[in-house]
């Protein structure tokens, strides 16, 4: 048997951290649901909130092995894993310096709590490197980046940031939600520690929430730490479903991703679109970056409807294409940043940050292209009469 970090992504993904069936031999995981376990001659005191029953430890070598590092926690929501990596490494005098385009709640996070425990904070004003090095101070404990950004895609160049923190002797982290681990491993680029809401790709069926942290053996441990004390567990029933989920996160990735570079040249070519954000389109900006640091360029884009096609009346004549909050899953989605995650910027604040009011964020699914376009048609087309 080869080592795990040797094997193939479907054979990692089926195989990589199964738990055994000694008993029955049968061929999936079977579920350990008890709560309750021996302490007397047993070198693991095992507990859910430990983080260590048979379930949780063997699903975090999965997500290990799928992200290249040492080890790997599994949180009940994406934001109980960042939340937990955060406040391990910080504390009372402590400074963050964090890209201005990160996810609505790890920004309202950092913004409503972090005064409350005299953690001091400040966001870049884009994501180039430059902005970054400014913002650096004595008490400079963390580098938070986001690549690629929600919603216009921005990249943000891994090996610089990595190459700037390790001078000043800063921990990285990334949130690594919109990539997965099949378009992008961080940790190949120095960055420390990884962020995922599993609620995404990982669960990827828009049916489970959860979250994963993974790192080297050391971080691992000091936010096991902490997290032991927030309690962020995720069940076994839920460990077990995201477990199956992510034996098919190659394929359904790749096909996601696939059939996004296909949706992005179509929408670029669309006369009733004025600009498709997409870094596997030479037009984006990072293009060249993108191909160096992500092995696929990912399922999610956005795009500008042309001024006078009402993006509302759009989305809700799309058959297909469902308007969701949330992303990521098997389906294709759409989502209005204006009226949803940016609903609380004022008109000036968003067109600040690049974000129209014809802005339409799309995620991806693994339908086929060509009902998906036929989809967009007629519902440009329904607009329009
Ligand atoms: C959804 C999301 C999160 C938060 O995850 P939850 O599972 O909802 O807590 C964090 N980062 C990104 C990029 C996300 O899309």
């Amino acid at each position: 048997m080869k080592e795990s970090n040797k094997l193939g992504l479907n054979t990692t993904c089926v195989h990589v951290g199964e738990v055994k069936d000694e008993q029955f031999k049968g061929a999936v995981s079977p579920i350990y649901t008890s709560t309750s376990y021996a302490f007397d001659g047993v070198d693991v005191k095992r507990y859910p909130r430990y983080f260590n029953t048979p379930n949780q430890q063997m699903l975090h070598k999965k997500i290990a092995a799928l992200e290249h590092a040492e080890d790997a926690l599994i949180f009940t929501s994406g934001m109980a894993a960042i939340s937990a990596a955060l406040m391990t490494f910080l504390q009372k005098g402590d400074h963050v310096v964090v890209q201005q385009v990160i996810y609505g709640g790890t920004y309202n996070f950092i913004v409503s709590e972090f005064d409350k425990y005299g953690i001091e904070y400040s966001f870049t004003e884009s994501d180039n490197i430059e902005d970054f090095k400014t913002l650096i101070k004595e008490n400079t404990k963390i580098l938070y980046i986001e690549t690629p950004s929600n919603p216009l895609l921005g990249i943000t160049d891994m090996k610089a940031v990595t190459t700037l923190a390790k001078k000043h002797d800063i921990i990285t982290m990334i949130d690594n939600t919109f990539a997965s681990p099949i378009n992008q491993n961080p940790i190949d680029f120095g960055i420390d520690i990884i962020l995922h809401s599993a609620t995404k790709y990982m669960g990827g069926h828009s049916d489970i929430s959860a979250g994963a942290i993974a790192a080297s053996k050391k971080h691992i441990e000091e936010i096991w730490k902490t997290a032991i004390n927030f309690g962020g567990n995720l069940s076994d029933q839920t460990v077990w479903l995201l477990e199956r989920s992510l034996k098919t996160l190659n394929l359904r990735v790749s096909a996601q991703t696939e059939n996004a570079q296909k949706m992005a040249e179509y929408l670029e070519k669309n006369t009733n679109i004025d600009k498709v954000y997409y870094p596997g389109l030479k037009s984006h900006p990072k293009y060249e970056l993108a191909k160096k640091q992500m092995k696929g360029f990912g399922a999610m884009l956005s795009f500008e409807l042309k001024d006078g096609i009402d993006t509302m009346a759009f989305q809700n004549n799309l058959q297909l294409i469902k308007p969701s909050m949330s992303l990521a899953g098997l389906e294709s989605t759409t989502v209005s940043p204006t009226q949803t995650t940016h609903a609380l910027l004022s008109e000036e604040e968003r067109l600040e940050r690049g974000i129209k009011d014809g802005l339409i964020r799309f995620s991806v699914g693994i339908e086929e292209p060509e009902d998906l376009i036929a989809d967009i048609e007629q519902a440009i087309c329904k607009v329009k009469m």
